[in-house]
């Protein structure tokens, strides 16, 4: 604990935490349009041909039957009109099918969500973590965020999570400048969680986190689970 106690009057600390808690608000900031997005994707299969007229799966081909081609109609038909909205074909081969259930696509707009995950985890949600976030928009072909975009905001997570846990003033704005140029995109800034977001990050940006958690819990609860996660 006293190292937390040092660490946390450093202000290169307080700069990195600004970032951790930058990226925490980012990723619930774009779930409303990973969400929209998605469940607009989910409608457009479920209500037109061919998936509109299938049975339900009964056997949940994907945990039961490793031979795609075995697969029941319906799921055979989900995964392929799923698949089309894949952005790179070699990855297909990679998708861990027994960790998805394919009899809940037509019902789950989160099942669907899972064929787009990152190969290395299907179990945390994209509103928890933005690496899977970022790995869902990168993926699905519904998404269209610029490349450079996408990679500026990953590189700035990558950063913060492996690097050291410190920030200069200026590594800290322009981490915060960076996530702040992706929720201020039309498509994310009209949402109620990117708006919501972006004000945060402003406040952000003016201050630090610990300061704003004296008076807002939602911050408060953000810095107790980043200090969690990395003590
Ligand atoms: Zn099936």
């Amino acid at each position: 604990m006293e190292s937390i106690q040092r660490l946390v009057r450093s202000q290169t600390f307080s700069n990195w935490l600004d970032v951790a808690i930058g990226i925490s608000i980012t990723t619930t900031g774009i779930s409303d349009y990973i969400k929209g997005t998605i469940r607009s994707l989910h409608d457009e299969i479920k209500y037109t041909e061919p998936c509109v007229r299938l049975p339900n799966c009964s056997s949940d081909c994907s945990k039961t039957e490793q031979n795609l081609s075995k697969w029941c109609p319906t799921c055979m038909e989900w995964k392929k009109q799923i698949m089309k909205h894949n952005r790179y074909n070699n990855r297909a081969r990679n998708i861990k099918w027994k960790r998805i259930s394919s009899k809940e696509w037509p019902h789950d707009v989160n099942e669907m969500v899972k064929v787009f995950a990152p190969d290395w985890e299907t179990m945390i949600p994209y509103n928890e973590d933005l690496s899977v976030a970022l790995h869902v928009i990168h993926n699905c072909k519904k998404f269209n965020i610029p490349i450079p975009v996408y990679n500026r905001v990953r590189d700035i997570r990558n950063t913060n999570a492996h690097g050291e846990r410190r920030a200069s003033i200026t590594e800290k704005n322009q981490a915060l400048n960076g996530l702040l140029k992706f929720l201020k995109r039309p498509e994310i800034a009209s949402t109620k969680s990117g708006k919501k977001a972006i004000s945060k990050l402003n406040k952000l940006k003016s201050t630090s986190a610990l300061k704003l958690a004296t008076t807002d819990v939602s911050i408060k609860r953000r810095l107790v689970q980043t200090v969690f996660l990395w003590f």
